[in-house]
């Protein structure tokens, strides 16, 4: 779970395009050079102003309006970007906009933060001649009766080289208009039981999750978007109980996973062996990433995944075998590509694990016994220490969406 657990692919390869040059930098419908300063052409009858935006983009899918632990809704999506100039561009602010009214803002090394151009695993603001990027958008609102209909971004960009007037240095622009999802997310039970259940990975951060934008069958998809990697805190608050490469240190491993809802099994794998934890193993088929695993339908196009199992099918289950709520299927493990026992869950608009768009849930009751920060995460994920666990916000919560770092009890 230190590392991507999944499926974090090595990303594309990029795509160049038009190498523009003071002459041609603009396609042939743009104007024709002028004295204006304008580089949109005047609106024609009943027609729209058309404006040279040369960062191009759209949301990999619909944003969708997710109530969470900590009280408020979040709409998080990504939107990939390609600098279609032939000139590098820094991306100095996007302006998330929602009926017109300012939802986010982010700017400099925050922009930075929660981007990354692909080929690159590091944050970055920057894109190269024809590269493109991905800024993972987490939109906070009140309550999702707040979210508005549609979403647009406002880019702030500074190219290397003017181009005048079409390219200025800097200029901005106005693109990727999206709408907001009118669906709700699905209610599920939890997975696991018991109480101390701390969700890495999870949304809205930019974590290996997030990140996992994966190209397969020639387009990239997030199916991780809202995945959560379980871990348990030992009665002590600790994940593990002595060396980190020793599965016997992991007093969860091997916990009962148990059916979030009902439905049939739609595929299903059993054979892979453990993996020695601390380190992610190498050389692993693409269908070997989810180790032994089960998709499950849950109905109305969503499917629940549950991955990194431990072998051998123990509770006898067959494909279309329609699994009830709460009913057990399997054990925590550490096989395929993981690195710490865990149980990796995600929901999914198909059942492909890994080219699938990932969908958000809400876990129906549980109690938030609080949140670990990020430094002290790493330190209790390295290291037989317990997690520091921040329980101001604490208390029961029903039909919320879990956040990353946060920490669960459930029923028995
Ligand atoms: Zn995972």
């Amino acid at each position: 779970m230190r590392a991507p657990v999944l499926a974090a692919l090595a990303a594309v390869a990029l795509l160049t395009l038009s190498a523009c040059t003071a002459a041609d930098a603009a396609p042939s419908a743009s104007p024709s050079p002028s004295s204006s300063s304008s580089s949109s052409t005047p609106s024609g009858a009943g027609g729209t102003a058309e404006v040279f935006t040369p960062i191009v983009g759209a949301a990999l899918a619909p944003p969708e309006a997710v109530p969470s632990t900590d009280g408020a809704t979040h709409l998080a999506y990504e939107l990939l970007l390609t600098n279609v100039l032939g000139q590098t561009v820094t991306l100095d602010a996007i302006t998330v906009l929602g009926d017109d009214a300012e939802l986010l803002r982010l700017e400099g090394d925050e922009l930075a933060a929660w981007m990354r151009p692909l080929g690159g695993s590091a944050p970055s603001r920057v894109l190269t001649a024809g590269q493109q990027g991905i800024v993972y958008l987490d939109v906070i609102v009140p309550s999702p009766g707040d979210a508005p209909d549609a979403l647009s971004h406002v880019i702030e960009l500074t190219p290397e080289t003017a181009i005048p007037p079409v390219v200025e240095k800097p200029m901005s622009e106005t693109i990727a208009v999206t709408r907001v999802a009118a669906s709700t997310p699905i209610v599920i039970g939890s997975p696991v039981r018991g109480a101390g259940w701390l969700d890495g990975n999870s949304c809205c951060a930019v974590t290996p999750h997030r990140t996992a934008v994966n190209p397969v069958n020639g387009t990239l998809h997030a199916p991780e978007r809202f995945a959560i990697d379980f871990v348990q805190l030992d009665a002590a608050g600790r994940i593990v109980g002595g060396t980190i490469d020793d599965l016997a240190s992991y007093g969860y491993y091997g916990a009962d996973i148990v059916a979030v809802g009902d439905g049939p099994i739609v595929s299903m794998g059993w054979e892979l062996p453990e993996e020695r934890p601390g380190s992610n193993p190498t050389g692993l088929a693409l269908a070997e990433y989810g180790g032994n695993h089960i998709v499950q339908d849950l109905g109305g196009g969503r499917f629940a995944f549950y991955a990194h199992l431990q072998g051998g099918n123990p509770e006898g289950l067959a494909v279309g075998q329609r699994l009830r709520r709460g009913e057990i299927i399997g054990a925590l493990g550490n096989s395929g590509n993981t690195d710490m026992p865990h149980l990796h869950f995600h929901i999914m608009d198909s059942p492909r694990p890994l080219s699938s768009n990932g969908l958000p849930f809400l876990i129906e009751s549980f109690t938030l016994a609080g949140t670990v920060s990020d430094t002290d995460l790493v330190d209790c994920m390295t290291a037989s220490v317990p997690c520091a666990v921040d329980d101001s916000d604490s208390g029961a919560r029903a039909e919320v969406s879990p956040l990353y770092r946060d920490v669960l009890d459930f029923g028995n």
